[in-house]
């Protein structure tokens, strides 16, 4: 079973919108698990302070190294990543979500406030991977966006195996467009070639449009295709 622990000053906010759809469905048949820990019972004292003011100065908090190494070293006994959620981190990419939905699972330290002591990141070898560069007010978001993205590719979650392969990415181009019944809707016909009941080309067609769109929006993965 793939399994997902995420540390968290927030566990009530999970599953949330993991446990509903896609994600939800395949945790109630078991295909992966969720252990939200909640930081703050790996605090010392008795108002639970799992942040600290900043050394040097400066404005907000900064989480603890020892309460963040308890936890980790409580819940991270295996051989799952450990990745902390942070804008400093490399970008997620499906060929990242790809490889983590390939092993065991991943263990997720979510930042608050200002981020966390440098000294448990590298103390605890913690990867920091990012959603994109914008700054959220904090990493459960981040969490819940790797762990749905990675659960929609365990075997048997998504209905059919072959829906993962042909996905914007999975080739390093973007999807081609999709149409569904009425056949005619505004005036605008579903194009011809996709209902001539011809395979071969429907196929040439979808290669020909998802280059189309990728080289016109994202110029740097058309640039970067092919030099994996
Ligand atoms: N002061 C920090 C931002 C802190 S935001 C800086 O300038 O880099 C608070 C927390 O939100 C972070 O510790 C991180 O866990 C999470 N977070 C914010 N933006 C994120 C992003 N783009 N991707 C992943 N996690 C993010």
């Amino acid at each position: 079973m793939w399994r997902a622990s995420v540390l968290t000053i927030f566990p009530e906010m999970f599953p949330g919108p993991l446990g509903a759809s896609l994600a939800g469905k395949a945790r109630e048949k078991g295909i992966w698990a969720l252990e939200p820990v909640d930081l703050r019972e790996f605090a010392t004292d008795k108002h639970r302070t799992v942040d600290d003011t900043p050394a040097g100065g400066g404005p907000g908090m900064v989480m603890k190294a020892d309460v963040i190494a308890r936890a980790i070293d409580k819940v991270a006994d295996d051989a799952r990543p450990r990745l902390l959620m942070s804008p400093r981190g490399a970008p997620l990419t499906q060929a990242r979500v790809a490889a983590l939905a390939q092993g065991p699972g991943v263990v997720l330290l979510c930042g608050r406030f200002e981020g966390v002591d440098e000294r448990v990141i590298t103390g605890r070898n913690l990867e920091e991977v990012s959603i994109g560069d914008y700054v959220l007010s904090g990493g459960e978001l981040g969490a819940m966006v790797l762990i749905d993205a990675c659960v929609r590719l365990l075997p048997g979650v998504m209905g059919k195996e072959a829906s993962g392969a042909e996905e914007s990415f999975a080739d390093g181009l973007l999807e081609y467009p999709q149409y569904t019944r009425p056949a005619t809707w505004e005036g605008q016909p579903i194009p011809e070639v996709l209902v001539s009941g011809d395979h071969g080309k429907v196929a040439a067609w979808r290669r020909k449009e998802a280059e189309k769109l990728t080289r016109e929006r994202r110029p740097d993965l058309w640039a970067g295709r092919g030099k994996k």
